[in-house]
C-alpha cells in the first residue's frame, strides 16, 4: 500500500506515514495497540516520528471535489493545494470565547470542567464560537450554557490571547468581562461538573494560560491595588 504523503490528524495511523509499504496485518495491530493510549499520547507519539506537525495541513482530500492534494508554498508557508480545482488549505486558529463573570459582591463564577481537555478543573466558562454568532453572543451563550447566567449588566471586552493546544491545534481566546445581575442564576450546565462563585484571591491558576491571562488582566483592572 502506497500512502499520501498529506499530514494528517492521528487515526487511522496507516494514512499517516509517508511513502511507506506496510501490510494491513502489521497495520492493525498497531492500530489496536494506538487504541488503547490516551488520544494526546498518541499525538505525541505521531509528532514525535515526524508523522505529522500540530494540526496544519491535516487534510489529505480535497473537500472540494474530492482530487489528491500536493504541498505548495504560499505566503511563506507550505499548504495543501488541489491540483483539481485549485482548492488551498488555508488553515486558521479557530476562535474561543470566555466570560470573567462578577458578581455584584465582585465574586467570579467558575465552572468545573466535566468534559476533556482538563476535566475535573475549575475554569472560566467559555468555549468555541459557532457559525453566525459574534463573539459577544458567543459569550454569552456559553455563559448560559455552562453557569446557567443570562440576566447581565455590563459586558467589556478584556482581551484576545492566543493558545497552543494539543487537541485543536491553536486557538484565539477572547475574554470578556461580564456582570451578573441575579447570582443565584449561576448553576452547573451539561457540559460541567459544578459551578460556584469564588473570591478573586481564591481563584487557583486556570487550566489554560489564555483563561489565567484574561483573568489577571481583568484583576488587574478591577482591582489595580
Ligand atoms: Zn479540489
Amino acid at each position: 500500500m502506497v500512502l499520501n504523503h498529506a499530514r494528517l490528524p492521528v487515526p487511522p495511523l496507516r494514512h499517516s506515514y509517508r511513502f511507506l509499504i506496510i501490510p494491513d496485518s502489521v497495520l492493525n495491530q498497531i492500530n489496536f495497540i494506538f487504541s488503547y493510549l490516551e488520544y494526546s499520547i498518541r499525538a505525541y507519539i505521531l509528532m514525535y516520528m515526524g508523522v505529522f506537525s500540530g494540526k496544519e495541513n491535516n487534510f489529505k482530500f480535497c473537500p472540494m471535489c474530492a482530487g489528491p492534494l500536493r504541498p505548495v508554498v504560499l505566503d511563506g508557508r507550505e499548504r495543501m493545494a488541489c491540483a483539481g480545482c485549485g482548492w488551498i488549505a488555508f488553515l486558521n486558529p479557530p476562535p474561543v470565547v470566555c466570560a470573567v463573570c462578577y458578581s455584584p459582591e465582585g465574586m467570579v463564577a467558575l465552572i468545573k470542567r466535566g468534559v476533556e481537555p482538563k476535566k475535573g478543573a475549575w475554569c472560566l466558562p467559555g468555549g468555541f464560537m459557532e457559525l453566525g454568532e459574534s463573539p459577544v453572543e458567543a459569550c454569552l451563550r456559553e455563559l448560559k450554557e455552562e453557569a446557567g447566567i443570562d440576566s447581565v449588566g455590563r459586558i467589556e471586552i478584556i482581551s484576545a490571547e492566543y493558545q497552543e493546544s494539543r487537541r485543536y491545534g491553536s486557538v484565539v481566546v477572547i475574554g470578556y468581562a461580564v456582570e451578573s445581575l441575579d447570582p443565584d442564576e449561576l448553576c452547573p450546565g451539561d457540559d460541567a461538573e459544578d459551578a460556584a462563585w469564588f473570591y478573586p484571591m481564591d481563584i487557583e491558576a486556570m487550566p489554560f494560560e489564555s483563561f489565567q491571562r484574561i483573568f489577571e488582566l481583568w484583576l488587574e483592572r478591577y482591582f489595580p491595588y
